[in-house]
């Protein structure tokens, strides 16, 4: 497991001492959802257990990007005593980030990182790495602005704030205002605030040209997705608003788009009477065809870095550190080449390549497990057991481990495998969750239910959003 540092907090409210987690090393290639957290500078934040005072912690980390060959230093005032001390401890981060990074690997950016005192720059430092001009900056601080605003506003001003800033109501706008209401959401306490955000965000869907937009657009996917084969993929084609629910309907719909699926959309161009109708078919014919070849090649390039990778693991010397610092790219697509190589290797009758690929799965499963909650790396070695008496074994082992939310997990997983047919799954699942019963620890006095009261039946796994809470999010187009 990769090394986790906690720090001792004494919350500045109400005294109340506790341990944080703190991350040092940031970096995109191992975990891409740090960037989007340094860009709204949630980084190192805790929040008081007893409380709920929550701030900065304001403590040293790096940042890297290896793409773009960055490493950036966040050393902020106050943290050492006196220069030596601060170069000591900058060097002990870049130090760090060097030990993360295998031998081969290590460039001499990585020796001076770029130094920034406040938060503040850091966080503009790589906003203009990710190519945030200040224009854009600028823009979303406006509608950061006028949501306040508007959520302040009485409902009889509305009208008139929409009319007069029509210009900042865009895509982006209606992220923001998304993301306003998960927060509110979450906070939870005030349920007064959220009532309020809903309103504002159901009202501004309703009178704004991008909100309606965006309805339509969720209305279409929608409408794909509950019932996907071509006949509704290619209705939800026709009645997509714009290019980028288009382009999202092709992403989601491409194993539907063969042969067939073109003749019928060729058979209406041709079934069209009307002439502006058979240009815009024919148009979104074009259009179709551009997308999926623009994914098609995306997903070679995908394919061949991969196998670039697969290359690098099998000529390093230490193939788990170069795994970990890629842990991102170890995704299906890698799977899938180095099962397609190791099946390649083993046609051909080639010993040597069969051993080396197969060190180099043992080390991606390894790291896969090493990024996994107990509960599932236990359910996946189950499932991957080659006997019965393995799997006693494993149970045996992890005995501690078979509570509640462990068969909780099983069922859901048994319930998912079992909507999606694989029925194979699925049983496995339901003899490895009756053998763990057999393990479980008994709880000490548990009541004995009495047999004249039958046991109510276990309440199906929760729906994946909480319906009744966050109003059904629109979809809004990644950029
Ligand atoms: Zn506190």
């Amino acid at each position: 497991m990769p090394p986790r540092y906690y720090a001792t907090v004494a919350c500045p409210a109400c005294g109340t001492r506790f341990q944080a987690p703190v991350e040092q090393i940031l970096d995109v290639r191992v975990n891409p959802e740090v960037k989007n957290r340094m860009l709204s500078g949630a980084i190192n934040v805790a929040v008081c257990p007893a409380c709920g005072t929550g701030g900065a912690l304001n403590i040293p980390f790096i940042y890297h990007d290896p793409e773009k060959e960055k490493a950036l230093l966040f050393l902020p005032f106050g943290v050492g005593n006196g220069e030596v001390e601060r170069q000591k401890l900058a060097g002990q981060l870049t130090r760090q980030l060097m030990d993360s990074i295998p031998q081969e690997e290590r460039k001499g950016y990585l020796f001076q990182p770029e130094t920034f005192l406040t938060m503040e720059n850091i966080v503009k430092r790589v906003l203009e790495l990710e190519g945030v001009t200040d224009e854009d900056m600028e823009r979303s601080q406006k509608q950061r602005q006028f949501l306040d605003t508007f959520l302040s506003a009485l409902e009889e001003e509305w009208p008139a704030l929409i009319a007069e800033n029509e210009a900042l109501l865009d895509e982006n706008f209606f992220g923001l205002l998304q993301y306003t209401m998960q927060v509110v959401a979450m906070a939870g306490a005030d349920s007064g605030d959220f009532s309020k955000v809903e309103k504002a965000y159901t009202y501004l869907v309703d009178n704004t040209a991008i909100g309606q937009l965006l309805t339509k657009r969720t209305e279409v996917i929608r409408q794909f997705a509950d019932d996907p084969t071509q006949t509704t993929l290619l209705e939800a084609l026709i009645a997509a608003p714009d290019e980028e629910t288009v382009e999202a309907l092709v992403q989601s719909g491409l194993s539907l788009m063969d042969y067939a699926f073109f003749q019928q959309l060729v058979y209406r161009i041709e079934a069209a009477e009307d002439p502006q109708e058979k240009a815009q078919l024919t148009h979104l014919r074009r259009q179709i065809l551009e997308i999926r070849d623009a994914i098609m090649e995306a997903s070679e390039d995908v394919a061949r870095s991969r196998a670039q990778l697969l290359e690098k693991l099998l000529t390093t010397d230490d193939p788990l550190k170069m795994a970990r610092s890629y842990l991102s790219e170890l995704d299906d697509t890698f799977a899938l080449v180095l099962r397609s190589e190791l099946t390649a290797a083993r046609n051909r009758g080639d010993k040597q390549s069969v051993e080396a690929l197969q060190r180099i799965a043992t080390v991606l499963n390894q790291v896969t497990e090493e990024n996994m909650p107990p509960e599932i790396v236990l359910a996946r070695r189950l499932l991957m057991a080659s006997s019965e008496e393995q799997m006693h074994a494993l149970l045996k082992s992890n005995q501690k481990m078979l509570q509640p939310p462990f068969f909780q997990f099983l069922e859901n997983i048994e319930a998912t495998s079992r909507e999606q047919g694989e029925t194979q799954t699925a049983d496995q699942l339901a003899h490895i969750r009756a053998l763990a019963r057999q393990y479980a620890p008994q709880p000490e006095e548990a009541p004995k239910p009495s047999p004249a009261t039958p046991q109510p039946p276990t309440p199906p796994p929760a729906p994946p959003e909480d319906k009744t809470r966050t109003a059904s999010g629109l979809i809004i187009a990644k950029r």
